[in-house]
């Protein structure tokens, strides 16, 4: 995992190949904290680590990322 990849993601992993761009997590997401931008999910600092996106997402493209 790039270090660039991490600080556009600090708490979750995208699996960008799986991605169909539905915004679905992005929708359920309770703080706001995913945005899709110019093809990516990303995420904006208000994540609470609740795995909503992650248990939402269809295509099991998101992952949380350990913390350190
Ligand atoms: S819900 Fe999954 S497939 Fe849909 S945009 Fe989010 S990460 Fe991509
Ligand atoms: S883990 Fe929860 S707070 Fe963080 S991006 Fe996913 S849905 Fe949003």
């Amino acid at each position: 995992m790039s270090t660039a990849t991490t600080s556009k993601r600090p708490n979750l992993n995208w699996h960008q190949p799986w991605c169909k761009q539905c915004g679905v997590c992005v929708g359920v997401c309770p703080t706001q904290n995913l945005k899709l931008e110019q093809g990516e999910i990303i995420e904006t600092g208000k994540c609470t680590r609740c795995q909503m996106c992650v248990k939402y997402c269809p295509d099991q493209v998101l992952s949380l990322l350990e913390q350190e």
